[in-house]
């Protein structure tokens, strides 16, 4: 085997490593380098969706996924003030068009864990933690990649091809001079994590949208370290506002005892604060590299898309380097990554995640009454109920793929 039959992944966070896993298994040799020596436990994604799990369960890793996680089978939309409940999305819907008709509510830490574990089960598998790449380069042969390891040494890897998964702020793609076209929310998005059981207080589910023209908010229950159960709820935040005042012990009060007068800030485990992107790259693959995950592409977390497209841009490119590795396909077929996977980042998962922020926030009260009217109406209609799920759970955005050339 020549030095470059190789595949180097920069950057093994859940996309990353679910790609290397999707290559291993294929019997594709890979090398990962990823800046941290564990997976991160901040509060990210923890929704996985019925269109991921399908492909998670291909790779081995959906029994573990469903054994550990939080079943969600249903979501609610609520209204703050009223606090009546204004629809229950139920997944029984799309029963007839997956076998994961569910969501599961789990923390990307523990499936980045997971496909850990799993990789360095293969022995083809090169998995260098702690390890931060500083430059790359690439020729008609191949790419070279550089990296500082945890000593501080800097070292050299070649390969055939490199994955860019290395997160929004990717080094791969700053490099390429490739310019991620879109927009950031004056707000921010406040995340607060308790041990409170909002089923038990307010009868609120695994996943719950709270509309609200003046302050909405989202409720998550999610597993916890310690599969203890733990909720989040998340808030935006004006643009005006300080982090230290946001997070000051006062700040989160204020928010928190804005939906229990019995909470405070003794409550609250954790708090972080996250800038909200909608931005998308102009460009998914240059030559010999393939830009995926929040590196390709930024939303904001109302729905719970970003990580499962990442995956699913994951999937599709680790599959097309499998066709062409094993020669049953060109090189040309790396463009068509670009030309799906941009085209449903672009119009598909942008579109929707302003949506979503724009339906819960919406401040004229005769839009809020309309769409509240319609959301009922959308979740108590069999085939409407089924139409939004298919959107959803991006079972629509993973069949619209193979149409596009
Ligand atoms: C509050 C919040 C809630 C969210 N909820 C959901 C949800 O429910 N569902 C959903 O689908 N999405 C959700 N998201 C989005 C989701 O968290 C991201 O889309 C996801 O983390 C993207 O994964 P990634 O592997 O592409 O990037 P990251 O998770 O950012 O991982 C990138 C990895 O690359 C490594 N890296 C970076 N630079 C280098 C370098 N130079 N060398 C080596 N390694 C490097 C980093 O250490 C990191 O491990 C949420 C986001 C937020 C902020």
């Amino acid at each position: 085997m020549s030095i470059n039959e190789r595949i180097i992944v920069c950057g093994g966070g859940p996309v990353g490593m679910v790609a290397a896993l999707s290559l291993v298994r294929q019997g594709i040799p890979v090398t990962i380098l990823e800046a941290f020596e564990e997976p991160p436990r901040d509060p990210r994604a923890a929704t996985i969706h019925a269109s991921t799990l399908e492909m998670l369960h291909s790779l081995g890793l959906a029994d573990g996924i469903k054994e550990r996680g939080l079943m969600a089978p249903a979501f609610q939309f609520r209204d703050r003030k009223s606090q009546e409940i204004i629809a229950v999305f139920d997944m029984k819907h799309i029963a007839d068009e997956t076998d994961f008709p569910f969501a599961i509510q789990y923390e990307q830490w523990k499936l980045t864990r997971d496909a850990l574990a799993a990789v360095q089960a293969h022995d083809i598998a090169d998995v260098r933690l702690g390890s931060s790449v500083t430059a790359f380069s690439q020729d008609y042969e191949g790419v070279t990649v550089v990296y500082e390891d945890p000593g501080g040494e800097m070292h050299k890897v070649e390969g055939k091809y490199l994955l860019a998964c290395d997160g929004g702020r990717s080094t791969i793609r700053i490099g390429l001079g490739v310019f991620m076209s879109g927009f950031t929310w004056g707000e921010r998005f406040l995340v607060l994590t308790s041990e409170h059981d909002f089923a038990v207080s307010d009868g609120y589910l695994n996943r719950n949208y709270v509309m609200d023209p003046t302050e909405w908010f989202a409720v998550f229950k999610v597993p916890g370290d310690a599969d203890q159960g733990i909720w989040r709820t998340l808030f935006p935040t004006e643009g005006h506002e300080k982090d230290e005042d946001l997070l000051s012990d006062a700040g989160v009060t204020q928010r928190i005892h804005g939906l229990r007068s019995d909470m405070d800030h003794n409550d609250i485990l954790h708090r972080n604060l996250y800038t909200v992107n909608q931005r998308v790259a102009d460009r998914f693959r240059v030559e010999r590299i393939f830009l995926a995950g929040d590196a390709a592409h930024l939303n904001n977390p109302l729905g719970g898309l970003g990580l499962n497209t990442g995956i699913h841009d994951c999937l599709n490119i680790t599959k097309k380097i499998g066709d062409v590795w094993f020669r049953r396909a060109k090189e040309d077929v790396f463009e068509r990554y670009h030309r799906q996977r941009h085209q449903l980042a672009t119009e598909f998962l942008q579109s929707v995640t302003i949506e979503n922020k724009k339906r819960i926030e919406e401040k004229d009260p005769e839009v809020i009454h309309a769409n509240q009217m319609q959301l009922r109406e959308n979740s108590e209609d069999p085939v409407k109920a089924k139409a939004w799920l298919m959107r959803s759970s991006l079972l629509d955005s993973v069949r619209k793929e193979d149409a596009i050339e």
